[in-house]
């Protein structure tokens, strides 16, 4: 298996990115923020939970988080590799992948980690929240408080795959285009 992880702030292009990258790689696409609304959509016990943090723009808690992870991975045994989307995002997370990959005898190839200037993130959500109907683009007090989670958390998982020298920085501000010709270089390096 060929695993990634497409790492950067909120706003940095990881969905737009993602998607590029399963097309032409033939990854499972996880997005813990797409499972996660569709827990939401589908009103289960999960989603209801979960939808308080999201809605303050704070992290859902590890053990939710991991656990759907953990099924989703099971229901694909035929993947070739996965990419994750928002996840890991704390340091707990990183450890709780390493042990669900290692039972597959798998592990984390790269963490591909996009940059992107904090003013431009918050510009490009209240943008996507304008047309997508996601309520956390809307309010910039949101928006402001998952940055700051990001840098309070999320920055720790960055760290966890720097000792393992698997994290390779990208810049996340350009054209969608020549965003992907960088990332797709990494990856073909490695792959
Ligand atoms: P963004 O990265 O643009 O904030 P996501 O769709 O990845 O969007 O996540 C939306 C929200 O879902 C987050 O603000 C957080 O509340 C929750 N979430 C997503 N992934 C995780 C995770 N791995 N751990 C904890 N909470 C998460």
């Amino acid at each position: 298996m060929f695993n990634l992880i497409l790492f950067g702030p909120p706003g940095s292009g990881k969905g737009t990115q993602s998607e590029n990258i399963i097309a032409a790689f033939g990854l499972k696409h996880l997005s813990t923020g797409n499972l996660l609304r569709s827990e939401i959509t589908q009103q289960t016990p999960l989603g209801l939970e979960a939808k308080n943090f999201m809605d303050q723009g704070q992290l859902v808690p590890d053990a939710v988080v991991i656990g759907m992870v953990g099924n989703f991975i099971d229901a694909n045994p035929g993947a070739t590799g996965f990419l994750f989307d928002g996840f890991p995002r704390t340091a707990a997370q990183c450890v709780a992948l390493d042990a669900l990959l290692k039972e597959k005898s798998s592990e984390i190839n790269i963490v591909l980690a996009l940059e992107v200037a904090e003013e431009e993130l918050v510009k490009r959500l209240l943008g996507r929240g304008a047309t997508s109907g996601r309520s956390d683009d809307t309010n910039e007090t949101v928006i402001r408080a998952r940055i700051q989670e990001y840098h309070d958390k999320t920055a720790a998982v960055e760290k966890y795959y720097a000792q393992f020298d698997k994290v390779v920085s990208i810049q996340g501000e350009g054209t969608v285009e020549s965003i992907y010709d960088d990332l797709k270089k990494e990856i073909d390096a490695r792959i």
